[in-house]
């Protein structure tokens, strides 16, 4: 038996690839010297991975930005206008991932949305009569070369066709079928081009096969690998899928030519059942049975047990998915062992890995029996009263009174905000020095009043700047927070924190997951003393800013001991203290932010109620079921496809929401007219997640396309998502635009005409 990761982090263990992107962004680096950076992190993580054992090494999961787009890169699948700018490879690939704006032109970055079921997002590729997928070496081959020399032959991995074509957004002018013809010549040419140079293996990543799939879609597969297997030449090929199982497709799987096959054990409930039903001689299984999502460490026995049934003669111990979404190494942070001991990141997973296979063969049996002891013992104390508490709620209190247009009505009237009330989403550029001072204040360079007198001069200045502008609501800017999660969790007991547990988000962003370690409750009030200190500022509304449940639960590493349903209500009786104390010193508005509501919504269409929305949504309603009917609650998704959970969504009960939208072109619109969405919306009318400054026209044009959809009165406008990630320059020009643009619209249809 041997052993293999399916993709290993590529940002470094210092983030050190997020860094040197950033710098390059600012032209304080050149592309060579980017190039060299990826370079050596690529050569520093294949060594690890050789050092710790792994006997197959993936390449090509490195990316400068993101896999996707590297996949519709390698196969020339980029937009005519950006493939002939004046622009290096380098840059139209950083132009479609974030947007460019200079001597070259202006194009819009490509959409991003969240990969599977995990909070790590890829740009979403768009696809049109134009385009002509056509392998020409490039990257994947590169890298491959590149390892070949430091002498590692690595198994180059690459998105498959299917997955490629689901994930990407097809316009009018084509359809799917229509690049069959040009993908099987591609791929085609990828494995014989790598097989040339020494490949002995290829990955082919199709994460898609784990949903429900169509008979249609089962079909083009089938036909589409059996026609490139028929040529596949002299290196195996290795059909990875991963974030569930899939049987759909698993016998029509076996059938064709594939060398290797790779399946999920953690999160694919039906896959031991499906290789029990049978599983060739010839083929090799690769058994994702290291968990690549979760931060705990795996229970050998389980996994030993499992592995013994399986009636597998050729199998590779694997994890379960990418180690992408994992922090990179226990080993530099600084719990107590006690604690220490429970935690495997990407670094400890393998040796996981590597002891599961010594264990495989009867080796060194010391290191199962303390891996049992691990699991031996209950690993914290219970809160009696709080499980008490959970267990004594009853239907009324996940529900709001009175009902939602009854409180709209006495909303308007005690609001008194104009037509298209213009607000942002919470968060306002956190610029160097206000991550400098809490850096300062964690060092003790400053105290906690000179920190705090710090942050009030920020809120009052952006107050002050809100207010000239002409916002309506306004928000305190979310300066005293690193980020809105672990902001949360430092004041809620049963957290635990890393020092630098970065797990990439999209290109060059890292978020740090908190993890929950035992029950959840509040320790303090959180946010209070700075909404109403920023309400203290002004006579305009001040929203009050806070995180949803679900959202702190889905960004966090959940606990394995109690369900995820059990953690959420904890917390959602923590926020709920929270919302409760704001109202109680004024806040007349709080929006509960759910930007990761989506994300653990299981792929699988028929298990979307009863493992997930049966709880996460009533969790929610738990959190704002007792404010008085006036209180306006607003809540924010980070994400626009949620076309398919419209109804959840308003079940929500909340008074607004705002979304991203201008990113995916305002698709969502339709879906909320036709499913007659109760819930007032700001649908972001320009992109946060790029530079590039919208001109006041483009915000015109988007209101034109919402006001076509949604009736006027139900509109808010805002931008997609929070500022913090934004220089102040821009945002400032960006906000100034959507004001004025909101004016504009506002005098079209002559609201306000005798005052203005
Ligand atoms: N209120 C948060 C902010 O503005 C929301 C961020 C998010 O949705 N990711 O930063
Ligand atoms: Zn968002």
């Amino acid at each position: 038996m041997t052993t293999t990761i399916i993709g290993f982090p590529r940002i470094g263990a210092q983030r050190e690839l997020k860094f040197a992107t950033e710098k390059y962004f600012r032209k304080q680096i050149t592309a060579t010297e980017l190039t060299q950076i990826g370079k050596d992190l690529r050569k520093r993580h294949w060594l690890e991975l050789q050092n710790a054992g792994i006997d197959q090494i993936p390449s090509n999961d490195f990316s400068f930005y993101d896999n996707l787009l590297d996949t519709a890169f390698l196969f020339n699948a980029l937009p005519a206008a950006i493939a002939n700018a004046p622009l290096s490879d380098f840059d139209k690939y950083f132009a479609l991932a974030r947007g460019y704006q200079g001597s070259a032109g202006d194009f819009k970055a490509w959409p991003m949305k969240k990969w599977f079921n995990t909070n790590y997002h890829y740009l979403v590729p768009q696809l049109t009569n134009n385009t002509a997928f056509r392998y020409h070496g490039g990257k994947i081959r590169d890298e491959f070369l590149e390892a070949k020399e430091l002498g590692i032959t690595t198994r180059p991995t690459i998105i498959g066709p299917f997955t490629l074509l689901q994930l990407s957004e097809l316009d009018d002018t084509v359809a799917a079928e229509d690049f069959t013809q040009d993908l099987l010549t591609a791929y085609g040419d990828l494995f014989s081009d790598l097989a040339a140079n020494g490949a002995e293996w290829i990955q082919i990543d199709e994460p898609s096969l784990v949903y429900d799939l169509t008979d249609g879609q089962i079909q083009w597969v089938c036909d589409f690998y059996q026609q490139l297997l028929s040529k596949k030449g002299v290196a195996k090929i290795l059909l990875q899928t991963y974030f569930g199982d899939i049987r759909d497709i698993y016998h029509q799987v076996l059938n064709l030519d594939f060398d290797g096959i790779g399946l999920d054990f953690i999160e694919g409930k039906e896959s031991k059942k499906l290789v029990e039903s049978g599983f060739p001689a010839d083929k090799v299984l690769f058994a994702g049975v290291v968990n690549g999502k979760n931060i705990w460490r795996n229970n050998y026995q389980q996994t030993l047990n499992l592995l013994q049934e399986l009636p597998v003669e050729k199998l590779v111990l694997s994890t379960s998915c990418s180690l992408l979404h994992v922090p990179y190494t226990v080993a530099t942070e600084q719990f107590k062992p006690d604690i220490k001991k429970h935690f495997a990141f990407a670094n400890e997973k393998l040796t996981e890995l590597n002891e599961l296979n010594l264990l495989q063969q009867n080796k060194q049996l010391d290191l199962l029996q303390k891996n049992q002891q691990l699991f031996a013992t209950p690993r914290v104390e219970e809160n009696l009263e709080l499980h008490h508490q959970i267990e004594k709620l009853t239907e009324t209190d996940f529900v709001r009174k009175p009902d939602f247009e009854e409180r709209k009505k006495q909303q308007e009237n005690a609001l008194n905000l104009p037509l298209l009330p213009t607000t942002t989403i919470g968060s306002f550029p956190q610029t160097k020095p206000v991550k400098h001072a809490r850096v300062a204040l964690r060092k003790g360079e400053i105290t906690q009043d000179e920190y705090d007198e710090f942050i009030k001069q920020h809120i009052q200045e952006w107050i002050k700047w809100q207010e000239d502008v002409g916002f309506d609501v306004l928000v305190h800017g979310e300066f005293e927070r690193n980020d809105m999660v672990e902001y949360f969790g430092q004041h809620l007991s049963g957290y635990l924190f890393t020092k630098n547990g970065w797990v990439q988000s999209y290109g060059t962003r890292a978020v740090k997951p908190p993890i929950i370690w035992g029950d959840v409750s509040r320790k303090e009030p959180i946010t209070v003393k700075w909404s109403a200190y920023a309400q203290s500022l002004t006579d305009k509304p001040v929203k009050g800013m806070l995180t949803g449940p679900v959202t702190i639960l889905n960004w966090s590493f959940p606990r394995e001991d109690i369900s995820l349903e059990e953690s959420t209500l904890q917390i959602a009786l923590a926020i709920q203290a929270e919302v409760l104390d704001l109202e109680k010193h004024g806040i007349t508005i709080i929006q509960i932010d759910e930007a990761a509501l989506r994300e653990k919504l299981p792929l699988r269409k028929s298990d979307w109620n009863s493992e997930y929305l049966n709880w996460a949504i009533p969790a929610f309603r738990l959190v704002h079921s007792k404010v008085q009917a006036t209180t306006q609650i607003h809540t924010h998704m980070c994400y626009s496809e949620f076309g398919d959970i419209i109804h959840a969504i308003d079940q929500m009960d909340a008074d607004v929401i705002s979304f991203e939208a201008s990113r995916s072109n305002l698709e969502i619109l339709q879906q909320l007219q036709d499913q007659h969405f109760k819930t007032l919306v700001g649908p972001g009318v320009y992109d946060i997640h790029s530079p590039r400054v919208p001109a006041k026209t483009e915000i015109i044009n988007e209101l034109h396309q919402i006001l076509a959809k949604v009736p006027q009165q139900n509109i808010w406008v805002n931008p997609d998502c929070g500022l913090k990630t934004r220089g102040e320059s821009e945002t400032k020009a960006s906000l100034v635009n959507l004001t004025e643009a909101t004016r504009q619209v506002r005098r079209e249809l002559g609201y306000g005409q005798s005052i203005d």
